[in-house]
This record gives structure tokens, C-alpha cells and sequence, in this order.
């Protein structure tokens, strides 16, 4: 459901409202455009889809647009995506060229005509048109960990971002050496959205039946699109580790997104190593099923996100929100999120991730107590409003070039 920006002042306080509209109010001469690959499936779908309806709330001329495209592109992509996490992959011209066509055919399908141009990801990159400091602004949006990324596919984007007029990334160890602007700005949850809201125990309790799940038994939850990167056969085997010990179920559950065309292999792959036990369970949810998803994280008592590698995993914010225990890798935004041992555990292995497991599950106290901390910072640094204010500077920033301190 759509929320207006003032029901958020319970949660946030009025003064930053009432700066959101100060700031929005010098912005509304501007047309906004977001671009992005998918309108449903990932993090960047998520933020979008609650943003653009707070910042029209707040008065703004904002549009979101998604990239038409097929599996041929999102393979692409997706390797792309692979190789900006280190991944060693390898592409062709072909596949180069491919990706410069679809791109090419979009600048005449999506109408590219606002004032500030915001694209997000590799994907649409190359939509850009202009190079910098003319009447449009450009601004590119990277949601990926791109502090290793594999060179010639960083050469080749690296030509088009220096075209934008500020790149921004969500980490300080995220961004690279670029002759354009560079700005932070973390990710965000929406606190009163269908994912995040607070739930009845009656809600939560009608989830578990529906899908046969034990309430008295200790759950353990991932929630991922099934991506090799978020690693669903490490969380099963991490849970088999456990298993020996205590009697608990494992629930993965997550849909795909139409810009990752690999969600059916491993979802299969998972399924087969999980086919056996009945205290596990995959669940594949389409894509709008947020008030399913919040009941899970809420019924759960531990949450993990066993990524390989990850952008900034809002899935973490998601679950420390609802005051749980979550025991996260140590890679991408995740650090960010959580401080090991006072907001949650960072891990490294499938070893480490059951040995917490346990330990978490024995200790309620000290598990809930990583919880209510995780909630705290949460509030303070990754909520919606924060990240609409960080947005409004920036895009104010852009017309007042001079008071910009260059972070470059
Ligand atoms: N998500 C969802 N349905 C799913 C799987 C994930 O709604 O089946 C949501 C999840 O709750 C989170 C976002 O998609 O809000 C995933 O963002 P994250 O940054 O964790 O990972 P990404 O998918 O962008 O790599």
C-alpha cells in the first residue's frame, strides 16, 4: 500500500520530514527519471518501488522505468554482474556488442526526457547520451561491490560512467578512481511497508500452517532469489551441521528476478540436496509476497545471509528491523550493517556459520540482545527517509556545483 511521507513521522520524527519537504520544494522545477533493468526482484525493484511514490508524496516530478529486455541480455548481465564481484568470467564481443544494441534500442523505448536522468546498475548503462555539464544531469547509480572487479569488464564500463555526472556507490570500499563526481549513499528498508510493518502473532502463526512449518521448533531463514551468489547450498549444508545437534528447520524461501535468468537451476539444485528432509523448506514465492516474507523473518528465531558475495544485502536491515538475530558473510554492505557480536555475527565458512548457529539458539538472551542493537542502528542509518534525504541534496548538488566537496 502507497504511504504518504507524513505517516512516517511517528518513526522518524518531524523535523526530518519537515526538511524533506524544505529540500523537495527547491527540487520541483526538475523532472526525475529512474532507469533500472527489472520493475520486480531484487533490492534495487524494492527501493525503487517505495521511494518514487514517497518522493511524488513529497511533490516531485519522478518516473521509474525499467530496461525492456530478454534472457538473452540478462545473460549477459548477469556475467557482468559476476565479473563487477570478481568472478572470472568470460565475454565476448559478441556478447558486448549485444548488450550495446539493447541498450541502443531502449534510448528510442524508454523516453529519456527528464531533467535528472538516475540509472541504476550496469545494465543500463550505456543509455547515456550526452557527456557531462550539459542541460541534463546524469547520474549513475552502481549497487554492487565493485572494489575487485575483473578488469576488461570494468574498462568497459569504466567509459561510460566517466561520461555521468556523479557516480554513487553505497561503500566507501565500493568505489573506484574515476575522473567524475563519486557520492555515498546508503541503501534503505521501509519501515512501514508490507515487508517491514509490524505483524499480529496471529499473522505470523497462519504463515507457518500455511506452508506446514513447526512454531515450536527453532527456524532457521534465509531469504535470497536462489543465486549461486547467495550461496542456498552452503545455508543447507551450514544447517546439516546443526542438525546433528539440535532439532531445528530451515526454511529458504525466495522467488527470482526477471533480470537473473539462473533462479530455476538453482532452485532445482537446492531442492535435490534438500529432497530428503522434511525440516527443511524451499519455498518459491512470487514476486509481491512481502507480507509472507515479514511473517518469516518474524517467526524465525535465527536469520542468515550466507552470500559469497554481495552488493549491500538489504535483507540483513530487513531482519535486524524485526529485532532478529542475524549471522551474515562478511563481504559487501553487509559489515556496514552489522558489528560483529554487538548487532549480529559475521562469518566466513559453513563451519562458522553452524558453530553460530548453535550458539545463537542456546543463548536467547545474548541472541536477542544482537537483535535489539541490529534494530537500533538500523533506525539510525538505513531507513527510507534518510535515504530520500541523501537523494534530494544530491540531485540539489548537481545545480550548485560549486559547494560540492569533490570525493573523487
Ligand atoms: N526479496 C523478495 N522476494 C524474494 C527474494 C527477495 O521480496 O523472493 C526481497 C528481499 O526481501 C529484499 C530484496 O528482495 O528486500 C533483496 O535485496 P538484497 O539487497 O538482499 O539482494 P539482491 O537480490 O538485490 O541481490
Amino acid at each position: 500500500m502507497t504511504k504518504q511521507i507524513k505517516e512516517y513521522i511517528p518513526v522518524v520524527g518531524k523535523q526530518l520530514i519537515d526538511e524533506l519537504y524544505l529540500v523537495a520544494g527547491r527540487l520541483k522545477r526538475f523532472k526525475i527519471q529512474n532507469i533500472n533493468s527489472t520493475i520486480s526482484g531484487g533490492g534495487v525493484a524494492e527501493i525503487l518501488s517505495r521511494m518514487v511514490p514517497l518522493m511524488k508524496d513529497l511533490g516531485l516530478s519522478v518516473r521509474w522505468d525499467a530496461l525492456e529486455a530478454g534472457d538473452k541480455f540478462f545473460t549477459i548481465t548477469k556475467k557482468i554482474h559476476n565479473a563487477l564481484h570478481g568472478m572470472d568470467v568470460n565475454l565476448t564481443d559478441k556478447e558486448y556488442q549485444y548488450f550495446l544494441d539493447v541498450n541502443e534500442k531502449n534510448k528510442k523505448k524508454v523516453a529519456v526526457d527528464s531533467d535528472i536522468v538516475y540509472i541504476h546498475d550496469p545494465q543500463p548503462i550505456a543509455l547515456i547520451t550526452e557527456n557531462k555539464n550539459r542541460d541534463k544531469k546524469w547520474l549513475w547509480r552502481c549497487h554492487v561491490d565493485f572494489s575487485k572487479p575483473q578488469e576488461a569488464v570494468w574498462a568497459f564500463l569504466k567509459e561510460f560512467i566517466q561520461k555521468y555526472d556523479t557516480s554513487v556507490f553505497s561503500a566507501p570500499a565500493f568505489a573506484r578512481k574515476l575522473d567524475c563526481r563519486q557520492v555515498l549513499v546508503a541503501p534503505s528498508i521501509d519501515p512501514l511497508s508490507d515487508k517491514n510493518k509490524t505483524l499480529e502473532q496471529r499473522q505470523v502463526d497462519s504463515v507457518l500452517e500455511k506452508y506446514g512449518i513447526d512454531k515450536d521448533k527453532p527456524i532457521i531463514t534465509q531469504i535470497s532469489r536462489f543465486d549461486y551468489l547467495k550461496d542456498p547450498l552452503g545455508v543447507i549444508r551450514s544447517y546439516r551441521l546443526v542438525k546433528k545437534y539440535i532439532d531445528c528447520q530451515l526454511i529458504l524461501a525466495g522467488g527470482g528476478a526477471t533480470d537473473d535468468p539462473n533462479t530455476a537451476e538453482v532452485l532445482k539444485k537446492a531442492e535435490d540436496l534438500a529432497s530428503v528432509d522434511k525440516d527443511i523448506f524451499i519455498l518459491h514465492l512470487p514476486g509481491q509476497s512481502h507480507l509472507e516474507i515479514n511473517a518469516l523473518q518474524r517467526a524465525s528465531t535465527v536469520i542468515l545471509q550466507k552470500s559469497l558475495r554481495e552488493g549491500f544485502g538489504l535483507t540483513v536491515c530487513e531482519a535486524l528491523w524485526k529485532e532478529k538475530p542475524v549471522i551474515a558473510s562478511a563481504v559487501g554492505g553487509i559489515p556496514l550493517q552489522i558489528a560483529h557480536k554487538y548487532s549480529g555475527i559475521l562469518t566466513y565458512t559453513i563451519e562458522g556459520t553452524a558453530y553460530w548457529i548453535k550458539q545463537l539458539i542456546q543463548e536467547p538472551e545474548y541472541a536477542k540482545r544482537l537483535g535489539v542493537h541490529g534494530k537500533k542502528h538500523v533506525a539510525n542509518n538505513f531507513l527510507i527517509t534518510r535515504h530520500i534525504q541523501d537523494y534530494l541534496l544530491l540531485f540539489l548538488s548537481l545545480y550548485n556545483e560549486s559547494n560540492v566537496v569533490d570525493l573523487g
